[in-house]
């Protein structure tokens, strides 16, 4: 038997610097043209490390590209009055043009109410029921940005998606659900299944899938015999493991069959740190 061809890695970390190069020119650009400073205002309750390396690591990100950020932090034992206050005077202020809660949050805090009361206009993650609303009527002011980083991956590899069968594995708010709605749009074109964890005979599905896209946040759980042989695979995942990080297929099983798969860490990851710049200067270019 003749042996497979290995699959073409997806680099999302080069893919997420070039886009940041990209990104710094119209920064750049934008601030001669109207003197504004895109800034992003992110809000981190509590101490969870996890939060706050990934707070700091978004507000790297936008250094790097000329995006002011500042940072607004409440003690753990915030009160739901407490953040509501301070959302509305991060709102309020003309100089800030996105905001980000960092999730989870404290069990006293509701999340729903919180992403409620970010101003329309400044909700660079996309979770408003308004913003929401207008990514499944196909007029988007921001896509959300995990789902953004795997349409913007695709495109940018020049894998299409117009008539292509694509299956996603997890039907989360942040993810499977947004990302199935935007690949089936006009424009996108592709035929969407959306998986879950009710799903029967799941590897009969995703064997269907000329596109799998998976973000369940189970480790290694996608294996070989469940990928077509060639398929596009993108695995969302991200999972601490004893070795280190891992995502939700196994890599070096489905590498072996999979035409194209993308890495963990430096796949999606990476290019949904970047989105979060785009909507940013967005809602700065919105803001004049
Ligand atoms: P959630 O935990 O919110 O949702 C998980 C989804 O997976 C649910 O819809 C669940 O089904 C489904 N699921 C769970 N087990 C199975 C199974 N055995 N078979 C089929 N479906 C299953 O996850 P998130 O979307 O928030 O995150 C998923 C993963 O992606 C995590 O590892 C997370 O860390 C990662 N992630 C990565 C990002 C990145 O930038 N790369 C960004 C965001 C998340 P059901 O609805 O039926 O319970």
């Amino acid at each position: 038997m003749p042996t497979a061809m290995p699959a073409k890695i997806l680099d999302g970390k080069t893919l997420a610097q070039q886009i940041r190069r990209e990104l710094a020119g119209e920064v750049a650009e934008f601030h001669k043209q109207s003197g504004i400073t895109p800034t992003l205002a992110a809000v981190l309750v509590g101490d969870d490390p996890a939060s706050e390396v990934y707070v700091r690591n978004k507000r790297r990100d936008c250094e790097e590209v000329g995006i002011a950020s500042r940072l607004e932090k409440l003690p753990v034992t915030a009160t739901q009055a407490e953040l509501l206050a301070v959302i509305d005077q991060l709102n309020q202020d003309v100089q800030v043009h996105g905001i980000l809660v960092q999730l989870p949050l404290p069990k006293q805090i509701d999340t729903e109410v919180i992403l409620e009361a970010v101003s329309v206009s400044k909700d660079v993650d996309a979770f408003h029921p308004e913003n929401v609303g207008r990514l499944v009527q196909g007029r988007p002011v921001f896509l959300p940005c995990t789902p953004h980083g795997v349409v913007e991956l695709l495109k940018r590899n020049n894998i299409a998606t117009a008539g292509k069968h694509v299956v996603v594995v997890g039907r989360s708010d942040i993810v499977g659900k947004p990302l199935s709605i935007m690949l089936a749009q006009k424009g996108a074109d592709a035929t969407v299944t959306l998986c879950h964890s009710r799903t029967a005979d799941l590897p009969a599905v995703t064997r269907l899938a000329d596109i799998l896209v998976v973000a369940i946040g189970k480790p290694n759980f996608i294996v070989a015999d469940m990928v077509r042989p060639g398929a596009t695979v993108i695995d969302v995942g991200i999972n601490r493991v004893e070795s280190g990080l891992v995502g939700d297929v196994d890599f070096e099983g489905v590498s072996k069959v999979a035409g194209a798969i993308t890495p963990v860490p430096g796949g999606v990851g990476p290019l949904t740190r970047v989105m979060l710049l785009v909507n940013t200067l967005t809602a700065a270019r919105r803001s004049v």
